[in-house]
C-alpha cells in the first residue's frame, strides 16, 4: 500500500514540475499586473526584447481581429474603431505585445477616419517597411517589438513632423494617464 502512495506522490510530483516546465512566459501571477490579455503571454508593457514568433503561434494568443489586422495586414473600415476621433490623456501600446507606441500627446484631430499621430513614443516604437501593393507606394508601420502591422506613414501630417502616423484602432491598447507629457 505503501509502495502505491509513493508511486502516486512521485506521479503527481512529475506532473507539476512537466507543467511549470510547458507554462508559457509572463503567465505568473506578477507578470499578470501587467498583463492585461491573460491568454496571450507574449504581452507585457516592461518587457521590450524583440519577439519572433509563427503566425501559426500568434493565431492561437490574439483574437481573430487583431490577427487579421496584425499578421494579415487588413484594414479597418474608416470611423469604425474606437480611437480615430478619441482625445483621452495617456498612452497608446500596441495590442498585440505591450510595446508602447504613442503619447496622447503625439496625436492630433484627423479627418481621415483612423487615428493619426504625428510621432512616435520612441524613435524605436516602431519600424518602416516599404509598401508597394494596391498599385501605391506606401510607408507600412510596424510595431518595433513584434513586427505586427499597425498601418502607414503618410506626409501629410501637422507640424512639428508633418508625418501623420495612420494606425488602426482594433491593434492599440489605451492606457489613460494624467501624465501623457514625455518626462
Ligand atoms: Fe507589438
Amino acid at each position: 500500500m505503501k509502495k502505491i502512495f509513493y508511486l502516486l506522490a512521485f506521479i503527481v510530483c512529475m506532473a507539476s514540475k512537466c507543467h511549470q516546465q510547458n507554462t508559457a512566459p509572463n503567465t505568473n501571477s506578477s507578470a499578470m499586473t501587467e498583463t492585461q490579455q491573460p491568454n496571450n503571454p507574449y504581452y507585457s508593457r516592461t518587457d521590450t526584447t524583440k519577439i519572433d514568433i509563427a503566425d501559426s503561434e500568434w493565431k492561437k494568443v490574439l483574437t481573430d481581429s487583431v490577427y487579421q489586422v496584425a499578421r494579415n495586414k487588413a484594414t479597418e473600415y474608416a470611423f469604425t474603431g474606437k480611437y480615430w476621433d478619441y482625445e483621452g490623456l495617456g498612452t497608446y501600446y500596441c495590442a498585440v505585445c505591450g510595446n508602447a507606441l504613442f503619447l496622447s500627446d503625439g496625436k492630433f484631430a484627423s479627418s481621415c477616419g483612423w487615428p493619426s499621430f504625428f510621432e512616435t513614443l520612441r524613435p524605436a516604437s516602431v519600424l518602416y517597411v516599404p509598401d508597394n501593393s494596391h498599385d501605391m507606394e506606401r510607408t507600412e508601420v510596424l510595431c518595433g517589438r513584434c513586427s505586427g502591422h499597425l498601418g502607414h506613414l503618410f506626409d501629410d501630417g501637422p507640424p512639428p513632423t508633418g508625418k501623420r502616423f495612420c494606425m488602426n484602432s482594433i491593434v492599440l491598447d489605451f492606457e489613460p494617464s494624467e501624465k501623457s507629457k514625455r518626462e
